[in-house]
């Protein structure tokens, strides 16, 4: 008998692989004898690629012991046979197993360790053979039955030499047996694909892949199998190479260097993913990097920079940002879709990022990942040209159809801890795991931000920078603000925040030039060659000065409008979209133990019923066993139940309280204009911090932004652009002055100008300008506003303080419009009555008055006006004083006091608010307005308790002609502003103008 078959294949091979007919043949090959790793990763890619075959997912189900060939009884449970070389051939020599083979149904399933260059087979009558070729022509020769040969891999699996390549080919064409490769299906009675084929060939010719599997392969090996693969520089934080004694790298065979933890980085981490977890800004954590870095326990990676350091950083937030930021993600890398909140919430609650993340959100939080599992996930770009490349069992991905390279997605083996001085292990370098998911699951929340615009803010809050949208601009030589002479100089704004966390921004200049780039232009970080930024900040402002500056001056430019109702008011503007909802964490973990409850009710009825079941059974102590197991179970039940109510009340309440802040937002029928001031101020309250939604009505509102610095001040310019109700914007030009802190040195006081400026030029409260420029009150009225006030002739104590204290700021203005007059000018204002009185009742060195511009309690003055202008009767004859104390409280004696005040010593005379009605005065009344049209008709009812009212002798006005009763000088002729309509009273006893207003609004009882 011959050692071959009629069908040319070797007896002993041609035993193994039966007698079935196949219809589909498969192989896997790893090149190294007996490398059980590197075979199983081959097995994995090829199920992975042909699971949907039903006999290849039997195959899958094997244990990996099936594959074992040093227990081949194992796999004989499964019907694999194992082949040594001396099977295949009659020259050939080897006894150790180098392949298996199983037939499942129809298919016929190779598993070989063999190279795939190597000339195994020495013959003396011809070319010396290739194992695998042999191997695989024997297999075609010896199932006439097959239709088709699959590989998971490109044609390097199927073998390399070009004679091989063709021989098996050849085969397969005049057999019409199609090969299919990583899925791809070549049919050869199909021109294309033959031709496709003898591509693939070339392709899988001898030297280039040899070439590529070196560049990437071993690179893909090493990052597989734990090693470092990279340099140090480029090394995630806690672990270097490990270095022998030397100094010298240590290389492992097939791991490569060898990545080794750092336990010096334990402490490290702790603190920085504290507070990575807790939302500390990155800026913060910055500065904590810095001092890590100055005790010489963290050091900078940047293998583009090996000098650069964290403490680099100092003056710049976007680079501290970018230099905190990188502590946990590669910072040139962002996942191209963003997480659903629902899978952030699926992984904080525990789950495998593997089941719920895509490739590139598993990349981004790679770093962080790695501190969780010690294990990298890694991308190697394949530089093998060529579709469905699979190397060493791992396929890699393609960005689009057209991609002929793509890339690999590895997840290392797990790279070492670091250990304590008692040389135990310390996991995650002492952190929690759930320490790291909140560190990473915070890194995905702020992935589904939109980016911030230029200027903006350089981390994610709830709220922003108020005012951001600051576009560049340019001056031409010898215009106001260049600063060349032979080219435009570009001007621009930069966000900053100083060392106390106050939020401030930078005005930087340059060469026209220097700003060229592509696009939008180079970023605010070149400055032309030799050129550093320092040298190129013009000008630093506060946030808060400049928001409340913008407030003042839109406030003014818009009550000169002539129809404010023209302006669009907030409801029709777009609703705000929705931000980060974290209650997407909690409603994931009220489903997860939903989940939970079920099983265990599921669980107590079992006991239930089995307790029932063994009393049947007359089995007492174990129906009382299984009675008590139902029991506990139930207690757990009720514990799970409590847990989700309390976090569905938790949820319930979050949800209120948004509903109540956006209703609070929807429901004011205010004018933009209103909004954007009030939100302005309040801003301006907050360290520039404003709502998202108003942030971005500022936006578009303010455009074309000039800041030019002049010595202690910066001048600043927009244009606001307020929607119309009619459709359009109206375009109001605004412009003013605020500090430029960079000239003044640590915490000085604002100098007298500036707070002259906003206190009288603009008008502002007092305490809101003492907050602006972080001094308190009593500092700026004693330092700057009281000189300032006596400087300009202002000198009685009552007119002074009645000014700064003024619940009518324009009193401030007209007062500071007429001390700074130009005296060269004519006074071509026409000179109002009302004018001239408020000059000469504040400039009056013998105004005596008291501590505050409403020195008195007029609310129960105002109440008893009340009363006796309740109806005409009333007001005709008036009411007994008695009815009227006792109505109110008062004494006789006070009530007569507001018809006739008392003088008292050193004091001031209190005007008067009331007449008597009848001559025996046992009755008062409200004083007639004697004036035009109102004579006999109209009572001066209003209390006004101001210096310049009480100037007449009276404390009221009548609300028709806003007039006081007086008659003597210019009296008639004085009409009070509508604001004098308004009603103030005092604080009350015991206040000071230096820590509070003494004069405050009254709350009118509804
Ligand atoms: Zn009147």
């Amino acid at each position: 008998m011959s050692t071959y078959t009629d069908r040319k294949v070797h007896r002993p091979f041609a035993d193994k692989l039966g007698t079935g007919s196949p219809l589909s043949g498969h192989a896997v090959r790893f090149s190294v004898i007996g490398d059980a790793g590197g075979i199983a990763a081959q097995r994995a890619a090829h199920f992975s690629i042909y699971g949907d075959n039903p006999a290849i997912a039997k195959i899958s189900a094997f244990p990996d012991d099936a594959w074992d060939p040093s227990s081949p009884e194992v796999g004989a449970k499964y019907g694999i046979s194992w082949i040594t070389m001396a099977d295949l051939h009659h020259t050939a020599r080897g006894t150790d197993p180098i392949a298996a083979v199983v037939c499942v149904d129809g298919v016929v399933f190779l598993n070989i360790t063999l190279s795939s260059t190597l000339k195994h087979i020495s013959r003396q009558d011809g070319e010396d053979l290739n194992g695998v070729t042999v191997m695989i022509m024997a297999l075609l020769n010896h199932f006439p039955s097959l239709r088709e040969m699959c590989w998971a891999d490109d044609v390097t699996r199927a073998g390399r030499d070009k004679a091989d390549w063709t021989q098996i080919t050849t085969k397969c064409k005049h057999r019409d047996i199609a090969l299919v490769f990583g899925g791809q299906r070549y049919d050869q009675r199909n021109p294309g694909d033959e031709l496709a084929l003898g591509a693939l060939g070339l392709v899988g010719g001898n030297d280039d892949p040899n070439r590529r599997r070196k560049l990437t392969g071993k690179r893909l090996m090493k990052c597989k199998l734990g090693g470092a693969a990279i340099s140090e520089m480029q090394m995630p934080h806690g672990w270097h190479q490990k270095k022998d004694r030397h100094g010298r790298p240590v290389n492992e065979g097939d791991r490569g260097l060898i990545p080794e933890a750092n336990p010096a980085m334990i402490p490290v981490f702790g603190a920085l993913y504290d507070a990575g977890a807790a939302g500390e800004s990155y800026q913060v954590i910055a500065e904590r990097m810095v001092a890590f870095e100055a005790d010489g326990r963290l050091r900078r990676r940047d293998h583009t920079n090996l000098d650069n350091t964290y403490a680099q950083t100092v003056d710049d937030p976007l680079a501290r940002y970018d230099a905190a930021k990188s502590f946990f993600v590669r910072s040139s890398f962002r996942p191209r879709i963003a997480p659903s909140e629902q899978d952030i919430a699926r992984y904080l609650a525990g789950e495998d990022p593997a089941d719920v993340f895509d490739a590139d959100t598993r990349l981004y939080i790679a770093k962080v990942e790695l501190l969780r599992t010690g294990r990298y996930f890694r991308r190697l770009r394949n530089d093998i040209r060529g579709r469905n490349i699979v190397l060493d069992g791992i396929p890699a991905t393609y960005r689009d159809d057209r991609d002929e390279y793509g890339w690999f997605d590895i997840l290392s083996a797990p790279w070492a801890w670091p250990t304590d001085d008692a040389g135990r292990e310390v996991p995650r370098f002492g952190l929690s795991d759930d320490t790291c998911r909140k560190v990473a699951a915070r890194l995905l929340g702020e992935l589904r931000a939109p980016k911030a615009a230029t200027g903006g803010q350089a981390h994610r809050t709830s709220t922003r920078r108020v005012l951001r949208g600051f576009t560049n601009w340019t001056v031409q030589p010898a215009e106001a603000g260049s600063k060349y002479d032979d080219e435009p100089t570009q001007w621009g704004v930069e966000a900053r925040n100083n060392l106390s966390g106050r939020a401030n921004f930078i005005l930087l200049f340059r060469r026209e030039s220097a700003g060229a780039g592509p696009r939008t232009g180079r970023g605010w970080s070149y400055f032309g060659p030799g050129e550093s930024k320092p040298a190129h900040i013009a000008a630093t402002g506060s946030l808060a000065e400049l928001a409340a500056s913008v407030a003042t001056h839109l406030d003014r430019a818009v009550r000169s409008l002539a129809d404010l109702g023209s302006i669009s008011t907030l409801t029709e503007l777009p609703a705000e979209e929705q931000t980060y909802d974290q209650t997407a964490t909690w409603e994931h973990r009220i489903d997860l133990k939903r989940t939970e409850l079920t099983q265990l009710e599921a669980e107590a009825k079992g006991h239930r019923t089995m307790a029932a079941l063994a009393a049947g059974a007359g089995d007492d102590d174990e129906a009382k066993a299984y009675a008590a197991q139902a029991s506990e179970v139930r207690t757990r039940v009720r514990d799970v139940e409590a847990e989700i109510a309390r976090i569905a009340a938790k949820v319930q309440a979050h949800r209120d309280q948004q509903r109540a802040s956006t209703a609070h937002d929807d429901q004011a029928d205010v004018s933009v204009a209103a909004y954007l001031v009030a939100g302005l101020e309040g801003s301006a309250r907050r360290n520039g911090e404003a709502p998202a939604r108003l942030g971005r009505l500022c936006d578009e509102t303010f455009t074309d932004w000039r800041l030019r610095p002049d010595g202690e001040d910066l001048a600043w310019t927009c244009a606001a652009l307020l929607p119309l109700s009619s459709g359009g914007h109206a375009r109001l030009p605004l412009a003013g002055t605020i500090r430029n802190v960079r000239t003044r040195t640590g915490k000085t006081l604002a100098n007298a100008e500036t707070v002259v400026r906003y206190v009288f030029e603009e008008g502002r409260d007092l305490t809101e300008v003492a907050d602006l420029l972080q001094v308190t009150r009593k500092t700026l009225l004693i330092k700057r506003v009281m000189p300032w006030l006596v400087s300009e002739g202002v000198t009685a104590r009552g007119a002074k303080c009645a000014l700064v204290d003024h619940p009518v700021p324009a009193v401030r203005q007209e007062l500071h419009r007429w001390l700074t007059r130009d005296p060269g000018a004519t006074t071509a204002t026409t000179s109002s009555a009302y004018l001239d009185r408020l000059r000469a009742t504040y400039e009056d060195p013998d105004l005596a008055w008291g501590d505050s511009a409403v020195p008195d309690d007029t609310t129960w003055i105002a109440e008893a006006l009340r009363l006796l202008a309740v109806d005409t009767e009333t007001r005709k004859h008036g009411l007994p004083v008695l009815d009227v104390a006792l109505a109110l409280g008062r004494s006789e004696a006070e009530v007569r006091e507001l018809v006739k005040p008392q003088k008292r010593s050193g004091g001031f005379t209190r005007p008067c608010y009331l007449a008597y009605a009848n001559k025996a005065k046992t009755h008062v009344k409200a004083i007639g307005c004697p004036h035009g049209r109102c004579k006999g008709r109209r009572f001066a009812s209003h209390v006004v308790l101001l210096p310049e009212v009480a100037a007449s002798g009276y404390g009221v006005v009548c609300i028709h002609c806003r007039r006081t009763p007086a008659t003597h000088e210019a009296w008639p002729r004085t009409q009070f502003p509508t604001t004098y309509l308004e009603s103030w009273t005092n604080r009350g006893p015991g206040g000071s103008l230096r820590t509070e207003a003494q004069t405050v609004p009254t709350s009118r009882p509804a």
